[in-house]
């Protein structure tokens, strides 16, 4: 059964056209059930109704035509319930309706199961057989499990054949789920997509010559690679599993791969798709077959497909010209690809993976770029040089949008620069509430192009210093001295204003290049402070190069990431010390006099230290709220996870009063508190921290005009009352609707809106 449901999915998956799809997909399940009749129900969701899309057993005639409301005949009761239905004689059931035209008099067993997509029901998938009977469980359990697959494949087969529909239907968009704010119109450009055949999207092309020489092309390129690489590696391994590479050629060599893929390229599918439909069939032989060793190279047939298919590529490569201004696109954009386009006109960014607090989020708004972040579904490729209508604000991209959209984002994007305008003009002025609570607002910083930027943008200092920039876009750890004029640079041009610099907090979803860590849960790992107190030889010279940095300037404060145990802080301290001793031993005595020891910090973002402040304030000078990892840690949710996305949200009860409890912890001990999470770049965020008692909130340089504006307007006696409202509340949902409403009737209106949130 596994091998049948497989094998219907990935056709379904590979077809180009629905229509098509869905015909071919209803007979093989009536085959593989062995019944009737199968059809399948697709929703549309503005007229509320499901609409037969195909069927085997009913008539031909009313596919297309023939719907049913959400909330009529079984179809709709399957929608309605969200759940199979299974009935002996449907005729009988008091929902059952008569639709003449489908001509299904002669059915009476009826099992619908309903086809769900991250809690929207797409469709219906029906079969019905004449004999009265119940389905069995087994069949019943074929449908759920095929029901459930099938949503995913049709999301994709959907978004695919919306991009040739999208110059009409201008109102389509897909959807991701986070993003930065802004809104940018230009051409998208495709890079660096990772050869993964399980991402290519099949098409037919009339070129079937010139198909025929990539694919014959990239299996040449592809043998001669097999035979370097393990003539290199003979010189270095001499035992079997160099074999491997015996067999790959084999196989390419072998005329049953090759007629196949030359077969299909002959029906008129492009070399990649030709090479996707071969090799996934393989797969999925392989996958299903009892043998262990024989089921494992399912594995190599899916490797040795990606490296065809990266030579394939290779031989069509885009023209990597890159045009003056663009939206870029890849599977998976990097804090480093970010980096390294910024300065090329880099209009906006869609990633396929991550959510609004995955870090290149966070640096794109840092950066002011807007972003569309997990929009998981897209068929990428077919991307490349089209024109799009990016919107980060409600995290939707239109792909070849007709002039009147363009139009009415040219219009945002006005009102929006309007706005601006008039937040900035406060951005030199105190932040100081109408009755005169102060606050200090900070930067986060770290960011090689954001950073001239951040001094003028009205902050007190910077909150947070991210190190870890500095050391990506590089092939090897930076050396001290390196660093020591890096952070002399930072602390110089904020001389006279508090600098907070976190030490190395790689991990998670920030890698090195030069040191990969690969990990099955690298948000619960290898991260942090864990990687630097494993690593003190790393460790002591980022600390002796901010030490030195800061020598006759003094306005440095260190601050640790991920401290989730008092042992930490004691090693951390400790190895600090015999930095700043080693460093005092090598100055002059008047030298000395001046070196002094900067205060050291902690990152509140590990739950278990919030039950450990006390001791914590025992040991250090500052505490500073890392909200982004905070709420991912006390939720459960990992915050670069599109699927749980929306889940991930800083205004849950639990998050609140946490955020609360460590602000009054705080207070009693004495010790400096501030945050520096994305929570404090939000107007509703960054008031309520305010009124909880954070003095400092620290955010990215664009947030800080805006920020300042909202805190000049309101007043503080009167936010208290609304707080103390905002910790009863014991639900994400009426927090959000109680702050929308506070804010309109503080006069914020426009700050509700996403746009401007
Ligand atoms: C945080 O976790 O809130 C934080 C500021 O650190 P980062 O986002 O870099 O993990
Ligand atoms: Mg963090």
């Amino acid at each position: 059964m596994l091998t049948i449901l497989r094998r219907i999915v990935l056709e379904f998956s590979q077809a180009s056209e629905l229509d098509q799809a869905l015909l071919h997909l209803v007979s093989q399940v009536k085959e593989a059930l062995d019944t009737q009749c199968c059809s399948v129900y697709l929703a549309d969701h503005q007229k509320q109704h499901f609409l037969l899309m195909a069927s085997n057993g009913l008539s031909q005639n009313a596919f297309g035509r023939t719907s049913v409301g959400f909330t009529e005949g079984l179809v709709g009761l399957v929608g309605q319930r969200e759940e199979p239905i299974n009935i002996a004689n449907a005729q009988q059931h008091p929902d059952f309706i008569h639709a003449p035209e489908v001509e299904e008099e002669n059915f009476k067993a009826f099992l619908g199961t309903p086809i769900i997509h991250q809690r929207k029901v797409l469709g219906v998938l029906t079969v019905q057989q004449e004999q009265a009977r119940v389905f069995s469980e087994n069949e019943e359990a074929f449908l759920v499990t095929l029901s459930a697959q099938l949503a995913t494949a049709l999301v994709s087969v959907e978004a695919q054949g919306m991009i040739e529909h999208s110059t009409q239907h201008t109102g389509k968009y897909y959807q991701g789920i986070g993003g930065a704010p802004g809104v940018a119109i230009g051409e998208m450009i495709v890079v660096h997509p990772k050869a993964d055949l399980s991402t290519v999207a099949v098409n037919r092309v009339s070129d079937l010559e010139q198909q025929l020489t990539i694919f014959n092309d990239a299996v040449e390129r592809t043998f001669i690679e097999f035979s370097q690489m393990s003539e290199k590696l003979k010189k270095i391994i001499s035992d079997s599993s160099l074999d491997i590479f015996d067999v790959y050629k084999q196989l390419l060599d072998s005329d049953n791969f090759k007629t196949e893929v030359i077969t299909k390229i002959n029906q008129g599918w492009n070399a990649q798709s030709a090479l996707k439909i071969i090799v996934d069939g393989y797969v999925v032989k392989f996958e299903a077959l009892d043998d262990e060793y024989l089921r494992e190279r399912a594995y190599d047939i899916k490797d040795l497909g990606n490296r065809l298919l990266n030579n394939i590529q290779n031989l069509v490569a885009y023209d990597q010209q890159l045009p003056e201004q663009f939206i870029l696109v890849a599977n998976d954009v990097s804090a480093t690809m970010l980096a390294e386009y910024q300065h090329q006109g880099l209009l906006g960014i869609v990633s396929l993976t991550g959510s609004n607090n995955s870090h290149v989020a966070i640096l794109a708004k840092a950066l002011n770029i807007p972003a569309v972040m997990g929009v998981d579904y897209l068929a990428i490729r077919q991307l490349h040089q089209k024109k799009a209508v990016l919107d980060g604000y409600a995290y939707k991209l239109y792909v070849a949008p007709g002039n009147a959209l363009i139009n009415e984002y040219r219009h945002i994007l006005a009102a929006e620069n309007e706005l601006q305008a008039q937040v900035k003009e406060v951005e030199h002025l105190p932040a100081l509430t109408k009755d005169g609570h102060s606050m200090s607002l900070l930067v986060n910083a770290g960011l090689s192009a954001g950073f001239e930027y951040s001094q003028n943008v009205g902050a007190d200092g910077i909150g947070l210093y991210r190190t870890e920039i500095p050391f990506m876009n590089r092939s090897c750890f930076p050396s001290e001295s390196e660093q020591t004029t890096l952070y002399r640079k930072v602390l110089a041009s904020f001389s006279g204003k508090p600098v907070t610099m976190r030490t190395l907090d790689v991990g998670g979803d920030k890698s090195l290049p030069y040191f990969p860590i690969i990990e099955a849960n690298p948000f619960l790992g290898w991260r942090g402070i864990r990687i630097t107190l494993d690593h003190p030889e790393i460790f002591l010279v980022q600390i002796r190069a901010m030490l030195r940095a800061n020598h006759g300037l003094g306005n440095l404060a260190i601050m640790l990431p991920m401290i989730s145990s008092i042992t930490e802080v004691d090693e951390a301290m400790r190895l600090i010390n015999q930095a700043y001793y080693e460093l005092s031993s090598e100055l002059s005595p008047n030298e000395r006099d001046i070196f002094v020891k900067p205060k050291i910090g902690v990152m509140i973002e590990v739950p278990s230290v919030i039950f450990q402040l006390e001791d914590l304030a025992d040991k250090v000078d500052f505490f500073s709220v890392g909200s982004n990892d905070l709420t991912q840690y006390l939720l459960a949710v990992d915050r670069n996870n599109s699927r749980v996305a929306s889940l991930y949200d800083f205004y849950h009860p639990a998050v609140l009063r946490a955020l609360h409890y460590i602000a009054q912890k705080s207070q009693q001990r004495g010790v400096p508190l501030s945050i520096c999470g994305e929570l404090a770049n939000e107007p509703t965020g960054a008031l309520l921290l305010m009124v909880m008692g954070y003095k400092n909130l620290s955010m990215s340089a664009h947030s800080i005009a805006k920020v300042k504006w909202v805190i000049r307007h309101v007043e503080y006696t009167k936010l208290k009352q609304i707080l103390t409202k905002v910790l009863c509340l014991t639900n994400t949902a009426s927090v959000h609707s109680y702050m929308h409403e506070q804010l309109m009737a503080l006069g914020l209106g426009d700050f509700v809106h996403a746009r401007l949130q």
